[in-house]
């Protein structure tokens, strides 16, 4: 029998994300990675468009970052939280304080984004339950919303784009209104939250909370919406008595040219998930914050406690890195860069603009859409990508790129210019 490759080996056993076990999508083995390059086993260099999928803003083999977790390994790598605390931990949440929305003073500190949000779904459920309101234990969210693949997270992602359709029934039944349809600079259409009143008006007796991505709707379809929608929708979680919770877990750390995405509309949610880029990329770690009533209320319940400790929880290796993260990017002129970015954002994909097959191109921060009218084939895009010297993962209808804040003027030049081509060539092809 002949040996199998390490790529066979990898095809053969190990599950990606989204992929199949006997017809799996090929994945690039890659030795290293630096700044914005990810350099494979075979020596080629890509210039990396996805940040990892919005994490590593500084790019990758960050010395200060390297030197922050050598630092923290010397230390401890991790120490369990129950009953302990240190450093990483408490410097961090008081950074991450100074920066979330005022109202927000209480953090929980949990391993993944998607965890951060079953922590806020649960906070909001334990809210209602010490205030003796037992029924207030579903959720209402817009569609194309994206949230994570754990169990809750899932059943408010949106049912069809969220990519979790197939669990159908075995997901507890959430609440759906329209995806906010104005856009993020058009003028601002009151019809757009009229289903939201309405369905508060009718079931918010059974309603915890309201979840959305402020602004910008990742994984469900890379949307930009109006800041007036967050305004309203603030607005009539106070009328009925409903929780907001924001998922700021793509959108935060600067990536839609604000630190984070309530900034554009000045709406303060009572519960905000962060992660991602909160380590830069380094490692998974995610956080749940909320406000000192939301908390207070729910140390007063019946159970006096919040309900819930993994065993990773502020695990200091990556709270050491995170705080390490955050300080860099605010050490730094980041707002003049993610401009910087934008506007080779803009210039660099204007042009497929004009293009039949092509149905809109958008630009928010460092997030630059390509919206075509036809599904990709993802395998052979990718193939061409990286033939090509660039690293893009498009889904569905979608090509789009969020590279890391460290990458250079002429990479950026040479990602998007090669982008293009594949896009144009599509028209050829079609
Ligand atoms: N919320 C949003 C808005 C996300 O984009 C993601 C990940 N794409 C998640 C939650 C889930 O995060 P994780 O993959 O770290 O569980």
């Amino acid at each position: 029998m002949t040996e199998l490759t390490d790529l066979q080996f990898d095809q053969q056993h190990i599950w990606h994300p989204y992929t199949s076990m006997t017809h799996p999508l090929p994945a690039f083995k890659v030795k290293k990675a630096y700044g914005a390059i990810i350099e494979l086993d075979d020596g080629r260099q890509l210039i990396d468009g996805m940040s990892s999928w919005w994490c590593a803003i500084h790019g990758y083999n960050h010395p200060e970052l390297n030197q922050a977790a050598i630092d923290q390994l010397q230390q401890m790598s991790h120490i369990m939280f129950g009953g302990l605390t240190h450093d990483p931990a408490i410097q961090l949440a008081k950074l991450l304080l100074e920066i979330a929305p005022p109202n927000l003073t209480k953090i929980f500190y949990a391993d993944s984004g998607s965890v951060a949000v079953e922590v806020a779904l649960k906070m909001a459920v334990q809210y209602w339950t010490a205030k003796g309101q037992n029924n207030k234990t579903n959720f209402v969210t817009p569609r194309s919303g994206y949230h994570g693949d754990t169990w809750n997270a899932m059943s408010v992602c949106d049912p069809v784009t969220g990519m979790h359709q197939i669990f159908g029934s075995s997901l507890p039944n959430r609440i759906f209104v329209p995806a906010p349809q104005t856009a993020f600079d058009a003028v601002w259409n009151p019809e757009d939250i009229a289903e939201l009143e309405q369905t508060l008006a009718q079931h918010h007796a059974s309603i915890a909370a309201l979840i959305l991505e402020p602004i910008v709707q990742g994984a469900g379809g890379m949307r930009f919406y109006h800041s007036e929608y967050l305004r309203q929708a603030k607005l009539l979680c106070e009328k009925y008595k409903v929780l907001l919770i924001f998922d700021e877990i793509a959108t935060g750390f600067g990536r839609t040219g604000k630190l984070f995405a309530w900034e554009h509309a000045g709406v303060e949610p009572d519960i905000m998930c962060i992660g991602k880029g909160l380590t830069g990329g380094y490692m998974t770690l995610s956080a749940t914050l909320t406000s000192k009533q939301v908390a207070e209320t729910i140390s007063q319940g019946e159970a006096g406690v919040f309900m819930h400790g993994p065993t990773f929880m502020a695990n200091p290796l990556a709270c050491a890195v995170a705080l390490k993260s955050t300080q860099l990017l605010l050490s730094q002129d980041w707002q003049a860069n993610i401009q910087r970015i934008e506007c080779q954002l803009q210039q660099g994909l204007s042009a497929l603009n004009r293009l039949e097959h092509v149905q809109d191109v958008r630009v928010l921060g460092a997030i630059g859409v390509v919206e075509l009218n036809f599904k990709v084939d993802m395998q052979s895009l990718q193939q061409e990508f990286v033939r090509r010297g660039i690293w893009v993962r498009p889904f569905g209808k979608l090509v789009y790129v969020m590279p890391p804040y460290v990458i250079s003027e002429p990479e950026l030049k040479t990602l998007l210019a090669q982008l293009v081509e594949v896009v144009e060539n599509m028209e050829q092809a079609a």
